[in-house]
């Protein structure tokens, strides 16, 4: 497929219950598809016993993806993020 430069097909679609919100998603995305801030109630109330217990040790901080249409689909964030949580998910 050729690149495309309104976007691609795919998104990245971030797990709570694995992410620690320590921002290498961030860093490595040339199109500034993340940012990392304080989880959403709601989405706090819906992980787990341990994954609540696991975002208050990381500051309750998760990323989201305000940005993920400009998402290019180049891989960098999925490669990059410690604790595999990112998946790239067709729209
Ligand atoms: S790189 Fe992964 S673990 Fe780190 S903030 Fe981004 S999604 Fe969360
Ligand atoms: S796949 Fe590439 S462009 Fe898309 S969010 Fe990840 S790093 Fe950014």
């Amino acid at each position: 497929m050729e690149p495309d430069c309104k976007g691609s097909p795919l998104r990245p679609v971030v797990d709570r219950a694995r992410c620690e919100g320590k921002a290498d998603c961030v860093r490595v995305c040339p199109y500034d598809v993340f940012v990392v801030r304080r989880i959403d109630d709601a989405d706090y109330a819906a992980l787990g016993a341990l994954a609540r217990f696991k975002s208050l040790v990381h500051g309750r901080k998760t990323a989201y993806t305000p940005n993920e249409a400009a998402c290019q689909a180049c891989g960098l964030c999925v490669r990059e993020c410690p604790e595999q949580a990112i998946r790239l998910v067709k729209v």
